[in-house]
């Protein structure tokens, strides 16, 4: 009789591993998909804005964090950023690198990745049960017993457990497969949202809501210089949005007391703005603050950093401007100070910083050392990557090697 393989999580780790557990099988096996929503991937839609950015180019075990900081290494070395494009255009997705070694679909539409998986996995004949919400796992006699929210029953010899974590649970990953799997003995370390816009005092951002900025975010924790990012910041009533802050944002599961310092003139040093504000001084010497800035900074931040230095009304006259100010007004427009407060939380996030132990599965399998027989893979373990596609190949990753691994011992 053939042996069933339970693919708990019908996402881009389930997805890819239910093609691999075939292959490797060559069809020796039963597969079957239990996914809780009414249908698989929700997610992988939802990624890259809809473009899903599903590699990088430059992705290495430097890009991704957790409490061993190597352990996503000897993954991405077996299944490696090449593989993920060869494994993609193997099914039909031709891929495009832009900005920053961004490795899209060529269509530019998420929804290739996952037709793209849902076709392979169709005419592979491979069953899909969409709305099972696996409720709890028990083992006996080397079979595990899968039930479901409405007591529903699968039994299978092995699993692949890819319930993802807790981030945009709108998609389905709601952290109830990190339930599962402590009820079973497994440890989870802390979980924070991430890629995900950050909160600061309300009164340094809201008059600059809407507002976008090419700028430099730099990091702090107290006095410690810890990250830099470029790129387009957007202000919100909340705090700040946008590539460089999703991108330092994991910083905030990792460090205590985050400072940002926004640069909002990086082609220039502090000294050089200073000399362009006395520049303007002179040249505009016959109106106030309300236009001083016109044509350096956005009119609302204009209005910021001199309130900020001391200004109190904009009818204030360019000419009565002191060095002081001027001095002032440079080391704001350098070094915008805002204190990261918190994280704007799972619902907005794109991953979750944190999870189960990946001290408690084995660091070449993936197999849990707790329940033999349970592989993990994916988002619900604790390794998290930069923004920019990293995330999406660590899925594709250690799936090829928990299914590898899996389906060899069950053949
Ligand atoms: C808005 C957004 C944009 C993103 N963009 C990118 C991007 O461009 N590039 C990138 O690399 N990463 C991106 N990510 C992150 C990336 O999508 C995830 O890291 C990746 O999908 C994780 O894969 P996974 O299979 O581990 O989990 P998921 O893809 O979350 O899949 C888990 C699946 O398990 C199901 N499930 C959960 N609990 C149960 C249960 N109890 N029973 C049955 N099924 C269950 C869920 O419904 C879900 O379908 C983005 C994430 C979001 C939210």
């Amino acid at each position: 009789m053939k042996k069933t393989l339970a693919i708990i999580g019908g996402g881009a780790v389930g997805l890819t591993s239910a093609i691999h557990a075939y292959n490797f099988s060559k069809g020796n096996i039963n597969i079957i998909i239990l996914e809780k929503m009414d249908r698989v991937g929700k997610k992988i839609l939802a990624t890259g804005n809809g473009r899903c950015n599903f590699t990088n180019i430059y992705a290495t075990y430097e890009n991704f964090y957790g409490e061993d900081k190597f352990f996503s290494k000897y993954f991405l070395e077996q299944f490696s950023v090449q593989d993920t494009i060869d494994f993609f255009y193997n099914l039909g997705v031709l891929h495009t690198v832009l900005e920053n070694g961004k490795v899209y679909p060529y269509s530019e539409q998420a929804s290739s990745i996952l037709d793209a998986l849902r076709n392979k996995i169709d005419n592979l004949n491979i069953p899909i049960k969409t709305e099972f919400d696996v409720k709890s796992i028990n083992k006996k006699n080397d079979k595990f017993k899968i039930v479901s929210t409405k007591n529903e029953t699968i039994l299978a010899n092995k699993i692949i457990f890819a319930t993802g974590g807790m981030a945009s649970q709108n998609l389905g990953s709601n952290g109830s497969g990190i339930k599962i799997l402590k009820s079973l003995g497994h440890s989870c370390t802390k979980l924070t949202p991430a890629l995900v816009q950050l909160k600061t005092p309300p009164e340094k951002v809201k008059s600059l809501k809407g507002i976008k900025i090419t700028g430099n975010l730099k990091m702090y924790s107290n006095d410690t210089f810890l990250k830099e990012e470029y790129g387009e910041i957007l202000f919100t009533d909340y705090g700040i949005s946008g590539p460089p802050v999703f991108q330092l944002s994991t910083l905030f599961s990792r460090y205590k007391n985050l400072i940002a310092y926004i640069d909002f003139m990086p082609s220039f040093t502090e000294e050089e703005v200073f000399n362009i504000l006395k520049d303007r001084k002179k040249l505009l010497n016959y109106t106030n603050m309300e236009n001083y800035f016109n044509g350096l900074l956005n009119k609302r931040l204009g209005n910021i950093i001199a309130k900020s230095s001391g200004i109190e009304k904009l009818s204030f006259l360019v000419e009565n401007l002191t060095d002081n100010i001027l001095k002032n007004m440079a080391n704001l427009i350098k070094n915008y100070k805002l204190e990261i407060l918190d994280t704007n939380g799972f619902n907005n996030a794109q991953v979750t910083s944190g999870g189960i132990k990946t001290s408690e599965f084995n660091n070449k399998t993936l197999e849990s050392k707790i329940i033999k027989g349970l592989y993990c893979a994916g988002e619900i373990l604790d390794v998290v990557g930069d923004c920019g596609g990293f995330n999406l190949q660590w899925a594709w990753s250690s799936s090829y090697v928990a299914t590898k691994c899996c389906v060899k011992s069950m053949i």
